[in-house]
Parts: structure tokens; sequence; C-alpha cells
């Protein structure tokens, strides 16, 4: 190789390095403040599996006697029909799309396993949009589903993340990234990672959230950490951090997450997403009470 070569060669490599290290940056603030314009609301909801009921209408009536705000689905869901159908004469909204990691797939090296991830993604987030959900839930990879490092993980997202993004806000919907503890995955653990990646593609269709049970093991700061992300929040997860069960059924508390939340300004949704402990139409409206009043004491 030639003088030439080789300083063209560590040119690339340093450009590489510097452009790919999105997630060792520093979080984005420094001291918690207000970033939202809006004063923040509790929309509280669950997931469509923790509420009894035999279909999909009987347990969106029991979140609205509950005093509930919306329902959040499973994968894709079970078609725009269907959960039209169960919404009519209903308030209750769907919070998000709850779909996962597609076995790694969108981060394969894989062409055509990347490909069909993609594709299938693009079909939940046309479905969101179809049913006015605030995204789809997104984890690029767990435990054992890829062997690539961050690094290269980072390359790949920031690679597919923008077209997808532009595809999402074609359908009027937005993928939410998920940061989840080191147990389940590698790659990205905490807020300020997602957000890394979020600030570095600028596009509103890629936005990240939040979930209080993983939160709980890999932030060092609650509100910090919503503050942090809150530029591109637009879902929240709650359960305890033990033995993720529902608020208020272990002593767990959610008060500083909340502040955050009301310091930008939060608009969305807070799903449950947790077991329960007990009979659960007798216990689920009590865990609604109990955060409500969580809400109340999250004074900013
Ligand atoms: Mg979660």
């Amino acid at each position: 190789m030639n003088r030439r070569r080789f300083l063209k060669g560590a040119a690339a490599a340093a450009a590489a390095a510097v452009s790919i290290r999105v997630l060792d940056r520093p979080a984005l603030s420094q001291e918690p403040k207000a970033v939202g314009t809006s004063k923040a609301v509790l929309r509280l909801c669950s997931q469509e599996g923790i509420v009894p009921g035999k279909s999909l209408k009987e347990k969106v009536e029991k979140l609205q006697k509950w005093g509930c705000a919306g329902i959040e689905l499973h994968g894709a869901g079970p078609g725009t029909k269907a959960v039209l159908d169960a919404l009519k004469d209903s308030t209750i909204k769907v919070a998000a799309l709850c779909w996962g990691s597609h076995n790694g797939d969108l981060v394969s090296l894989d062409p055509d396993k990347r490909k069909k991830g993609i594709a299938d993604l693009k079909i939940a987030l046309e479905r969101g949009g179809e049913i006015g959900s605030t995204g789809v839930i997104f984890v690029p990879c767990f435990h054992g589903q890829s062997k690539l490092p961050p690094e290269e993980l980072d390359k790949i997202l920031l690679d597919i993340l923008p077209e997808i993004g532009d595809y999402a806000q074609k359908v009027k919907c937005r993928v939410l990234l998920e940061p989840l503890n080191k147990g389940e995955t590698f790659y990205i653990n905490r807020i300020e990672q997602a957000a890394a990646i979020c600030n570095k593609l600028n596009n509103p269709g890629i936005c990240l959230m939040g979930d209080f049970y993983h939160m709980s093991k890999e932030e060092r700061d609650q509100t910090q950490a919503f503050v942090t992300g809150g530029k591109w929040l637009h879902h929240v997860h709650l359960a305890t951090g033990k033995s993720r069960i529902a608020p208020g059924q272990e002593p767990h508390s959610f008060i500083e997450g909340m502040k955050g939340l009301k310091l930008v300004g939060y608009q969305d949704f807070c799903s449950l997403e947790c077991g329960v402990r007990g009979n659960r139409d007798e216990e689920l409206p009590k865990v609604f009470d109990y955060l409500r009043k969580a809400w109340e004491e999250a004074v900013v």
C-alpha cells in the first residue's frame, strides 16, 4: 500500500469512527429543565393482554369505565377494521402497537431477512396510521439476535432508519425505539442512547419511549432520563422495578419519573406492561387510582 492510499484509508476510518459512535455521547442536558411548552397530561392505558375481557370491545369498555384514555395493542394489531369497530362509540384511542424486534431481522447481515423485517415494520406503521396509533414500538435486537457490536448496529440503524422514518411520516405514524435493561439486550439500554440516534437522524418518524421497569435498572436519574429524551418521547410503559408488577402492588415510586414527564410537557400515553397480582377486575382500577395520586404528588 502506498502512503497516499494509506492516508486516505486512515482518514476514512477516523471519519467512520466519529460518525458511528453516537451511543457514547454524554447526556444531552446535565440539569433537568423544562423542554416542553405544553402542560403535561396523564393519559393512562394498558396493553390489551392485561385487561380482562372476551373481546377487544369488552376490554375497551372496561378501560373507559376505569377512566383510561387508550389501549396498547400487540404486534401489528388484529386488523384495521377490527380495531376501528372495537373503538366505535368509545373515547379510547390506540396508544401504541407493541411490535418488538422481528427476531433482530432489521439489523441482520442477511439482506433477505433485513428486507422482510423492514417490509413488515412498514406494514405495522401503515396499520398504526390507519388506527391513529401514537407509534410502533421497535427493539433492534434482544440478546442472541445479533452478534454485531453496538458500533456496527449503530451504522445499520443510521442506514435503514431514515427511509423508514420518512415512510412513517407519510403514513402518519412513527417508530418508537424502546431501551431495555441489560438482562434483555446489550444494545440501547438507556433513553439517552435512543435519543442520540433520534438526534442524529432528526426525523420526526423516528422517536423513542421509556419503560419504568427498564429505567429502574439502567437510569441513574429517572427525571433526567425523560428530560434527556423529551424531544423525542412519545410513549411510556409502567411496571415496578423489582417484580415487574402493577404500580402500587410492591414498593416502587413513580414520582421522580413523572416529574420528568411533567418537565417535558408529556402529552402521550402511559401504558401498563406488567403482571397483576389478584383479581384484575378488582385490582386494575386501584392501580390507575394509585398512578393518578402519584401524578399529583410529582410536583415540579
Ligand atoms: Mg416495555
